[in-house]
């Protein structure tokens, strides 16, 4: 009845569980790895004995993040496909910040994720930005891809939105970039939101260049 108790009230705290685990009766502490990237995490969590599943909560949270901060090597590295046009647009705009491709694809990254997923008019510029990126990058030259290593923060940025969304994690960064594209190509464009977002990535990918 005590253990009944505390499993109701771990629960009660923000414990992430499928609805049908909820009832505790299935649930028990248990040390057990947690997948990140290539990594694992090894955790003391409440599991689901029946479907698997754990609580990620803000201990365990917080333990992954200090543990993975320390990672100083990349723990994964998805590859993204752009077009001729794009590797190009994008050579030439990290070139004028004086970063190289790839990390220039990794400061667009950063920005969509941490500035534009969690706006509250982010489906307006998706659409905005997914009618003018086909005629401006997908449709033009022979696609290739890049890989584009990737260390814990961004990971867990990363990771969050291939959930949230249901697209793996090279896929993410080809939106992210062509969203960064498609505004640092739209200046002239007659969309006053764009041409705010258009100052502060310039302002963002200075700053990055700048402590590079
Ligand atoms: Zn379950």
């Amino acid at each position: 009845m005590t253990r009944r108790m505390t499993v109701q009230n771990k629960l009660a705290a923000g414990h992430r569980f499928f609805p049908h685990c909820g009832d505790g009766i299935n649930i028990m502490e248990k040390r057990i790895s947690i997948p990140v990237g290539i990594e694992s995490f090894m955790a003391r969590t409440m599991v689901c004995k029946k479907c698997g599943c754990y609580a990620l909560t803000p201990e365990v949270r917080h333990a992954m993040d200090e543990w993975g901060r320390k990672f100083t090597k990349n723990i994964i590295e998805p590859q993204p496909v752009f077009t001729e046009t794009a590797h190009q647009f994008a050579e030439k705009m990290s070139m004028q910040y004086g970063l190289k491709r790839v990390p220039f694809f990794r400061v667009l990254t950063a920005f969509y994720l941490s500035r534009i997923v969690n706006r509250d008019d982010f489906l307006e510029l998706k659409n905005y930005y997914e009618t003018h990126v086909s005629k401006r990058f997908l449709n033009e030259g022979a696609r290739s891809k890049v890989s584009v290593p990737i260390r814990y923060l961004m990971y867990r940025k990363l990771q969050t939105f291939s959930e949230v969304w249901k697209i793996p994690h090279s896929k993410v960064i080809e939106e992210a970039v062509l969203f960064g594209l498609t505004v640092l190509s739209s200046e002239k464009e007659n969309f006053k939101k764009l041409k705010t977002i258009s100052e502060s990535l310039h302002q963002y990918i200075a700053d990055v260049a700048q402590a590079a």
